[in-house]
């Protein structure tokens, strides 16, 4: 048990004995079918977490599975606009129901509830934590093979509140090089291990950018240290993503799910396997 334990496990990642009586775990809606869960973790903002979110949805609807995106990055939501997604959710008697992307992915966002998708939302931490957890229970979830949880960045109110009431199957570490990769993803590696959850992989994104003359890689930010950090966590599955300008446009313009060479389509088939695997 934790020091200075109060027994409000909601307020606490400890992984003590007494937690292990008592599952936080939320049942879904009782019309949501979700078969897969993957939350898509970093340290900080602005590392392409986002964007890791929606290329491996991507790459997992273009594997064949129905696939879902739960944008749970409340104040700064990305996810429908990568995906051009600008219409409002709909409610139904049973729930709420996610938009579909042209591509066929279901989405739920803050930014398809709000009456503009610019308004800005100044909510204190719990009230935050609450709408991600009807982003869960409350939304009616069709058929769902594999979905995706962009979290918002570090280790506070919402994704602790995800990683004890959603049953994920693993998550997803991404970093940048400049990022104290290392710290970083201790943390996150420590974060799983306290909840039991698995790392799927690790993503160094913005890794290195290619000449456009020589097609030389150029380690922008100094030499990539992700496997070493990898190996010494005995994570197996690690995809290096450039910085790539056309990557930037496309989620600017809402076009991330056409865009012609998604890095993520080897890493989603290793993190495919091992979920296989496990069975
Ligand atoms: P986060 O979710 O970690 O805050 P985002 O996914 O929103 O980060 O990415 C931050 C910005 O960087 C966005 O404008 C995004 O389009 C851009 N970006 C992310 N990854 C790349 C990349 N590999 N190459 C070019 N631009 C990128």
């Amino acid at each position: 048990m934790a020091e200075n334990c109060n027994h409000d496990c909601s307020s606490c990642g400890e992984a003590c004995s007494s937690r292990k009586s008592e599952s936080l775990i939320k049942e879904p809606h009782k019309l949501s079918k979700i078969r897969k869960v993957i939350a898509v973790v970093s340290g900080k903002g602005g590392v392409g977490k986002s964007m890791t979110s929606a290329l491996l949805a991507c790459a997992s609807q273009k594997a064949g599975y129905n696939t879902a995106i739960m944008d749970a990055d409340i104040t700064g939501p990305s996810i429908p606009k990568m995906l051009g997604i600008h219409e409002r959710a709909m409610g139904s008697e049973a729930g709420i129901l996610p938009v579909r992307s042209d591509g066929g992915m279901q989405v739920m966002s803050m930014n398809v509830l709000l009456n503009h998708e610019d308004d800005p939302v100044v909510w204190r931490g719990s009230l935050i934590s609450g709408t991600v957890l009807q982003f869960w229970t409350d939304v009616v979830w069709t058929d769902v093979d594999y979905m995706f949880i962009d979290m918002p960045p570090g280790t506070g109110d919402v994704p602790l509140t995800i990683f004890q009431s959603v049953p994920l199957d693993g998550i997803v570490i991404v970093t940048t090089p400049q990022d104290l990769v290392g710290m970083i993803v201790k943390k996150a590696v420590n974060m799983a291990g306290m909840m039991n959850i698995p790392i799927l992989g690790i993503v160094e994104n913005m890794s290195y950018i290619t000449c456009p003359d020589c097609g030389r890689k150029i380690s922008v930010f100094g030499e990539s240290q992700v496997d070493a950090i990898a190996l010494e966590h005995g994570i197996t599955n690690v995809v290096k993503v450039p910085i790539d300008r056309s990557l930037t446009e496309a989620a600017d313009s809402g076009k991330i799910e056409t865009f012609d060479h998604n890095y993520y389509e080897a890493f989603f088939n290793r993190i495919d396997e091992q979920l296989k695997n496990r069975k």
